[in-house]
C-alpha cells in the first residue's frame, strides 16, 4: 500500500463531508419539490371539480400542465416556510470576504469590557471559508463555526487575550458584524456598559424576509456545488455530470 493511502488528510475528510452535506441538501430540496407538486395537484383537482351537475370543468389544459404552471409559487412558499430547518447551514451573504468593509470598532481597547463575546455567537461559514480550509467548523453541525466546549468561544479566539488568532482570514461576518446595537453585547455602547455576561448567544442577528433568505440559501448551495465540482484537479468525473 502506498504511503499516501495510509492517512486521510483533513482536507480529504472535509471534502467528503461537503459532498455528503450537499447530498443531504439535494434530498431535502427534492422532498420540498415533491411537496410543492402535491399542493399544486390538490389545488388543481379541487379547482376542476364541477361546480354543479353536468357543468364542464373550467380548465381545458391537462392537469399536468396546470400543475407545472403553479408549482413554482408553491415551491417558493414551501422553501420559505422550511427556512432554518435544514441541518446544513451556509453563510448566505455571498461576496468576497476580503472585499468586505470592516466595521470600525476599537476592539483591542474594548475587549477588557466586552471580553470579546462576539466570538461566542453562532454563525455559518461560507463556501470561500470552506475552500480555504483555515477556519474550523463543527463537524456535528455543518457549517457553523467550531466552538470550544470549555468556554463556548470560537476555537480561533485566544482563551487568555480573547483576540482572534486567525484575524487575516476570519469569516465575512466577523468583519462586518456591528456589536454596537446588539443588546446581547452592550446595554449602552456609547457609555461602555456591557450586557450581563450570561446572556445566551443564540440565533442570527440579521433579520431578512424569509423569501429572500430562501432565495439566498439556494444561491449559497449552488456556490457550494460549483466549488466542490471545481475542486477536482482534472475536472468533474464523468459519472458526476448530469
Ligand atoms: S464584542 Fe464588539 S467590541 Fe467586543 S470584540 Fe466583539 S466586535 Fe469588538
Ligand atoms: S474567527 Fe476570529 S473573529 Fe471570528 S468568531 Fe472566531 S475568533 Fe472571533
Amino acid at each position: 500500500m502506498a504511503d499516501d493511502d495510509r492517512y486521510v488528510t483533513r482536507a480529504d475528510f472535509e471534502r467528503t463531508l461537503r459532498h455528503l452535506n450537499l447530498a443531504d441538501l439535494d434530498v431535502r430540496n427534492l422532498v420540498l419539490k415533491l411537496a410543492a407538486q402535491v399542493v399544486a395537484l390538490t389545488d388543481e383537482l379541487t379547482r376542476r371539480m364541477p361546480p354543479a351537475e353536468n357543468a364542464e370543468p373550467e380548465n381545458a389544459a391537462t392537469v399536468e400542465a396546470a400543475v407545472d404552471d403553479s408549482i413554482g409559487d408553491n415551491f417558493l412558499d414551501i422553501r420559505a416556510a422550511d427556512d432554518g430547518a435544514s441541518r446544513v447551514a451556509l453563510d448566505i451573504s455571498g461576496g468576497d470576504k476580503y472585499a468586505a468593509v470592516a466595521v470600525a470598532i476599537p476592539c483591542a481597547e474594548l475587549i477588557p469590557l466586552c471580553q470579546g463575546r462576539c466570538c461566542k455567537l453562532h454563525f455559518a461559514l461560507s463556501t470561500q471559508d470552506l475552500d480555504e480550509g483555515l477556519i474550523r467548523f463543527d463537524y456535528g453541525k455543518p457549517y457553523t463555526i467550531r466552538q470550544r466546549s470549555s468556554d463556548g468561544y470560537c476555537v480561533h479566539s485566544d482563551p487568555t487575550t480573547r483576540a482572534c488568532t486567525t484575524h487575516a482570514v476570519r469569516p465575512q461576518i466577523c468583519r462586518t458584524y456591528d456589536c454596537r446595537e446588539d443588546n446581547r453585547i452592550w446595554i449602552d455602547f456609547e457609555k461602555r456598559i456591557p450586557a450581563p455576561f450570561d446572556v445566551r448567544f443564540q440565533g442570527d442577528a440579521v433579520k431578512l424576509d424569509r423569501y429572500e433568505r430562501a432565495r439566498l440559501r439556494g444561491l449559497a448551495v449552488w456556490r457550494e456545488q460549483s466549488a466542490i465540482d471545481d475542486s477536482y484537479p482534472d475536472g468533474v468525473p464523468k459519472n458526476k455530470e448530469g
